[in-house]
C-alpha cells in the first residue's frame, strides 16, 4: 500500500498553499499553520487541519505536537528571521525531516547550517526553467542537480530524428549522457539507452550533463 504522509506546512503564501493543495490531492494529511487569521480561515477547507499560531513560539509548536509529523515544510520566505527561527525550533523539537524555502543564497547557507534537510529555491528554479524554455522551445523540463550539473528533458528536433545517439555524438562531442528516451508520448520508456538506439519522431530525451555541455547540445541540436 502507498505510504500516506502526515505533513505540516508553515506559511500560507503561494508556495505553502500550492504544496498543501498538491499533497492533499495526492491523498496525504496536511496540517497548515500561519500567523494570520484570514489565511488560516481561507485554508481550513483545503487542509486536514488549519491552525493560527506564530511558528517562532516554541511552546505553541510543542502544543500542536510537531514532532509527530513525518515532515515539516517551512514556507516562509520574506521574513528570513522567522524562517530561520522556525527551522531551528522544529529541529530542536525532533521533527524527522525539514524542508525549507530559501529566498537567497545567504538564507540558504544559514538553513543548511542549522540542519534543514532539504532547501528549495522555488523562484530561482522557476526562473532557470523559464529561461531555458525561452532559449529553446525543445526544452520540456529542466532540473538543477548541483551547482555544476543539471538534467533536462528535451523533445526531438528534425536534426535528431532517424539518427542514433552515437551518430549525434551526444557523449563524445557534448559530454552529456542520455539516461532515458521516453517513447510514444511517454507511454513507454527506454532506460539507459544504447549508442545504437535510433531517435524517432515524438521521442523525449532525458539528458544529464554540466550546464555548459547541455547548453552546447541545446544550441547545436535543438535549434
Ligand atoms: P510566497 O510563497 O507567496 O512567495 P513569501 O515567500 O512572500 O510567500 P511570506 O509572505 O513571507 O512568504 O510568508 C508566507 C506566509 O508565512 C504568510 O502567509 C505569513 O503570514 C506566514 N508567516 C510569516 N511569518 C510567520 C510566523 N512567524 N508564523 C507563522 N506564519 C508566518
Amino acid at each position: 500500500m502507498k505510504k500516506s504522509f502526515i505533513v505540516i506546512v508553515i506559511g500560507l503564501g503561494r508556495f505553502g498553499t500550492s504544496i498543501t493543495q498538491t499533497l492533499m490531492k495526492l491523498g496525504h494529511e496536511v496540517m497548515v499553520i500561519d500567523c494570520e487569521e484570514e489565511k488560516v480561515n481561507r485554508a481550513s477547507g483545503m487542509a486536514t487541519q488549519a491552525i493560527q499560531l506564530d511558528s517562532t513560539d516554541e511552546n505553541a509548536l510543542r502544543e500542536v505536537g510537531v514532532s509527530n509529523f513525518d515532515e515539516a515544510i517551512v514556507a516562509i520566505g520574506s521574513d528570513i528571521l522567522a524562517s530561520i527561527l522556525t527551522t531551528l525550533l522544529l529541529k530542536g523539537l525532533g521533527v524527522a525531516k525539514i524542508t525549507a524555502k530559501a529566498n537567497n543564497d545567504y538564507h540558504s547557507k544559514v538553513l543548511e547550517k542549522i540542519g534543514a534537510d532539504r532547501i528549495v529555491h522555488p523562484e530561482r528554479d522557476m526562473g532557470i526553467r523559464v529561461a531555458h524554455h525561452i532559449v529553446s522551445s525543445n526544452v520540456i523540463d529542466f532540473i538543477e542537480l548541483s551547482s555544476e550539473y543539471s538534467l533536462v528533458e528535451i523533445s526531438t528536433s528534425a536534426k535528431m530524428i532517424g539518427k542514433s545517439l552515437e551518430e549525434l555524438e551526444i557523449r563524445a562531442k557534448y559530454g552529456c549522457t542520455v539516461i532515458a528516451i521516453k517513447k510514444n508520448g511517454v507511454r513507454a520508456i527506454n532506460i539507459s539507452p544504447q549508442g545504437r538506439d535510433i531517435i524517432q519522431e515524438g521521442d523525449l530525451l532525458v539528458v544529464i550533463g554540466t550546464y555548459k555541455a547541455i547548453s552546447l547540445l541545446e544550441d547545436d541540436l535543438c535549434s
